[in-house]
């Protein structure tokens, strides 16, 4: 007959033992998730989307590409194909995303695609290949269903083309790598809130497996043929399911320098919070380029396997939104250290 206290020794045995079992009812104390994370005001939108899937038990990979279809999709925003154009007058995509398992896929350089981040995980999912670019993606794209859309500019894409026209000079601004003053850039909202290019989004499902994703039309009026951080994975976006995910904004040269994503995921291996690992990743950029920084914005997103989640940037003006049982969908400013 087996006993009470026979039954749970074997049980315990069974699943691999006691120092298991009690691990998990430590750490349970400090998870937290679901959650989401993403960067800049347009992430609201993109996290609300999202954590409706979580909630529903959809996975982490399915809400992170469809939180940030909502900011590809959006009229008024800079990512997607109502961004501003290259310097060619050309509005060129990249994207990128990553499961719990390692598998990844990527885009660059796609024109005529409203959702990048679909083909990027139509890349992952139906190619054996990481990442495709140009015409090719394009190629793939059509040939797995996605529509081509007009070459036509938005109408405030083609408003800042053409101011930017006149002088024709390649010069991004912090926090809006775009044309214009802070005052009356063409991309600030009624709310005072400003557009970005780039919308990047972490999440941590119901059964604690990580996912990220990331879409940009990259920095206005770039050189043709320019790809950014956003769709090179380790770069713009990382996901470890044993430690955590990063994801980054801002000037892409600069995050590819160091890595940078995958940088803040491995400093979070070796044992810093998310915030400080982003910081530290920032740390390293100021050490690689010192002044060279001195006009330029990074950020970074990042959280780890238990839902710890925070943002930490280079200069003042970066936000990140945050939606956990905790959180409840807040735009929080991150710390910076420059400026
Ligand atoms: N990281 C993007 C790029 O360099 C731009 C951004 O985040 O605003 O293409």
């Amino acid at each position: 007959m087996t006993t009470r206290r026979k039954f749970i020794t074997q049980t315990a045995l069974a699943a691999g033992s006691f120092p298991f079992i009690l691990k998990v009812t430590a750490d349970q104390k400090i998870n937290n998730f679901p959650l989401v994370i993403s960067t800049w005001d347009a992430g609201l939108r993109a996290n609300a989307k999202a954590w409706e899937l979580l909630k529903n038990g959809k996975s982490a990979l399915d809400a992170v590409e469809q939180g940030v279809m909502i900011t590809e999709s959006e009229i008024n925003c800079c990512v997607g194909l109502s961004g501003n154009p290259d310097r060619d007058g050309i509005v060129t995509l990249d994207a990128s995303i990553m499961n719990h398992l390692g598998d990844c896929g990527s885009v660059a350089a796609l024109e005529q695609i409203e959702h990048p981040i679909s083909v990027a995980r139509a890349v992952m999912e139906k190619s054996p290949h990481v990442m495709l670019v140009g015409q090719g993606a394009q190629q793939f794209a059509l040939a797995n269903g996605f529509e081509l859309k007009p070459k036509k500019l938005s109408p405030d894409a083609e408003k800042n083309y053409k101011e930017w026209l006149k002088k024709s000079q390649y010069k991004p601004m912090i926090n809006i790598e775009n044309i214009g003053n802070k005052t009356n850039a063409p991309n600030k909202l009624e709310n005072g809130q400003f557009n970005h290019d780039t919308i990047a989004l972490l999440a941590l499902d119901n059964i604690q497996n990580l996912s990220g994703s990331c879409t940009t039309s990259g920095m206005g009026f770039k050189y043709r043929g320019r790809v950014g951080d956003s769709p090179i994975i380790g770069a713009g976006m990382y996901v470890d399911n044993e430690v955590g995910a990063a994801a980054a904004t801002g000037h892409g040269e600069e995050v590819i320098r160091i890595a940078g994503s995958h940088l803040v995921v491995e400093l979070m291996r070796l044992g810093k919070s998310p915030k400080a690992a982003c910081k530290a990743a920032i740390e390293r950029a100021i050490k690689l380029r010192g002044d060279k920084l001195k006009d330029k914005q990074i950020a970074f997103i990042a959280v780890n396997k238990q839902g710890e989640a925070a943002g930490y940037a280079l200069q003042k003006g970066f936000s990140y939104a945050l939606y956990s049982e905790k959180h409840n969908n807040e735009l929080i400013a991150a710390d910076w250290l420059m400026g």
